[in-house]
């Protein structure tokens, strides 16, 4: 059996609340009076989990494949651009042992919703509940992350063919 690792990371700026952007995490929204600037819906839980899979076999990362030149991706749904990258991967051969994510905000609390995040990704993924894992931290306050400007999120993936 082969293995192989990916990891991925994202950051988004919070969109002011006048703007009325969802806040989109883990194919999930989460309440919060600010969503995440971005050219798509903004997921950045999704994103990094699509640079962990696509790093996993060496295909560069979702810039490349979903330019955020290209206007058929404004607001894109994140989830549909996971199931693509789950394509690629599935296409070589691979498929998903287990992912390990986390998100840094300091606000909103994201404990409520970790659930729902995980059970929306191993449907995704499809793999079970127990191959996805979703944990959130603050920053106690310290940088970007902890002024409120935006939040960060990091994810590995381990495949298997
Ligand atoms: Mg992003």
């Amino acid at each position: 059996m082969q293995l192989r690792i990916g990891h991925g990371y994202d950051a988004h700026r919070f969109a002011e609340p006048s703007d009325n952007r969802p806040l989109m995490l883990g194919g999930v929204e989460v309440p919060h009076d600010r969503g995440l600037l971005a050219h798509s819906d903004g997921d950045a839980l999704i994103h990094a989990l699509c640079d962990a899979l696509l790093g996993a076999v060496a295909l560069g990362d979702i810039g490349r494949h979903f330019p955020d030149t290209d206007q058929a991706y404004k607001n894109a749904d994140s989830a549909v651009l996971l199931q693509r990258v789950l394509g690629l991967v599935k296409n070589l051969g691979w498929s998903v042992v287990n992912a390990d994510m986390t998100i840094l905000a300091q606000s909103p609390r994201m404990a409520p919703h970790i659930n729902a995040m995980r059970s929306r990704l191993a449907t995704l993924l499809e793999v079970e509940l127990d191959a996805v894992n979703v944990k959130a931290s603050t920053t106690e306050g310290m940088g970007f992350v902890g002024r409120n400007e935006g939040l960060e999120t990091h994810a590995v993936v381990l495949l298997s063919r």
